[in-house]
């Protein structure tokens, strides 16, 4: 009867959705006490120069390793952390951890610029600009080698200009501001004159069919353009391959990051691969 199956459709997808539902409580559970039990970690991957083809700055993925549940990916655990709030502790620890390391590796003469995610959540809950003072001085990492991957969801809700207010104040501090997954969120064209930015980091999304989508192809040009035009820096997420990079290069994109030059790396990994032989 199509009423049963009706009734038998409704059970099974009722019964997925409390699965799911359970799902994300036990990984915000289990993440809750994550840093403590020393189960996370950061990857790092290189963005090049497109002109000098150095590395130019380097970012860092928080990793989760559950003794419960093994290697947890970002795209499950980060949306739980962001629902929960549990992103304001994981992203505190991400960006000490990431100050740290670099500066340690800069002590050592492999001085390279660091840029660390930072959600919408710990942007407008409390003072990010207080935060990062903290952790700048505890790590004693110099402004200058610090960046900040903010989304367009930070900067659309500007309630009375205290999102202007913050950004200055980060910009007066030293580090540099960089918007992660450009095109994909509801921005104006007008808040990119407004904000301090340095950076635009094309999103993935875009990047994969440039060299087959006409349509892909001519929102990566005009972001590149706007760039130009702007003076702001534009770097192209998720590069595989050489034709992706061929059609960066020619338009003009300043830094490129992909699997094409590297996964993202242990530190070790990052290290051993890139610091120049002494
Ligand atoms: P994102 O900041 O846009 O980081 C880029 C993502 O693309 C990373 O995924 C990276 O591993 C992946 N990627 C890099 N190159 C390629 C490529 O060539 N092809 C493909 N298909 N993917 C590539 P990951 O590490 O899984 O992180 C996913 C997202 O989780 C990040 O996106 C970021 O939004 C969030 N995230 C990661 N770490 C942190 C953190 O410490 N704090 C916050 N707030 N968010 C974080
Ligand atoms: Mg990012
Ligand atoms: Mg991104
Ligand atoms: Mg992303």
């Amino acid at each position: 009867h199509a009423k049963e199956a009706g009734r038998n459709a409704y059970r099974f997808f009722t019964e997925r959705m409390n699965a799911e539902a359970r799902e994300r409580l036990q990984i915000q559970n289990l993440l809750r006490g994550a840093a403590e039990r020393g189960e996370l970690s950061l990857h790092y991957q290189p963005q090049f120069d497109l002109g000098s083809r150095e590395v130019a700055c380097v970012e860092a993925l928080l990793r989760w390793n559950s003794a419960e549940l093994g290697q947890v990916s970002p795209a499950r655990f980060i949306p739980v952390a962001e629902e929960s709030g549990l992103i304001v502790p994981l992203g505190e620890w991400a960006l000490r951890e990431a100050c740290r390391q670099a500066e340690s590796w800069r002590r050592t003469g492999f001085a390279v610029p660091v840029a660390v995610n930072l959600s919408a959540l710990q942007f407008h809950r409390s003072d990010p600009v207080e935060l990062l003072e903290r952790v700048l001085a505890e790590s004693g990492l110099p402004a200058a080698q610090l960046e900040l991957e903010l989304t367009e969801s930070v900067l659309v809700q500007d309630g009375g200009g205290v999102t202007l207010e913050r950004l200055r104040r980060l910009k007066a501090l030293g580090v540099s501001l960089a918007i992660d997954d450009f095109g994909t969120g509801f921005s104006s064209l007008a808040y990119l004159r407004r904000f301090p930015i340095d950076k635009l980091k094309i999103d993935q999304a875009f990047v994969c069919d440039i060299s087959t989508d006409p349509e892909d192809a001519a929102i990566v040009n005009l972001v590149i353009e706007l760039g130009r035009i702007l003076k702001i820096r534009t770097v192209a997420e998720g590069v595989e391959n050489e034709a992706q990079l061929r059609f960066l290069r020619e338009r003009g994109c300043t830094l490129a990051q992909g699997y094409l030059f590297a996964r993202p790396l242990t530190a070790a990994q990052f290290e051993a691969q890139y610091r120049a032989p002494r």
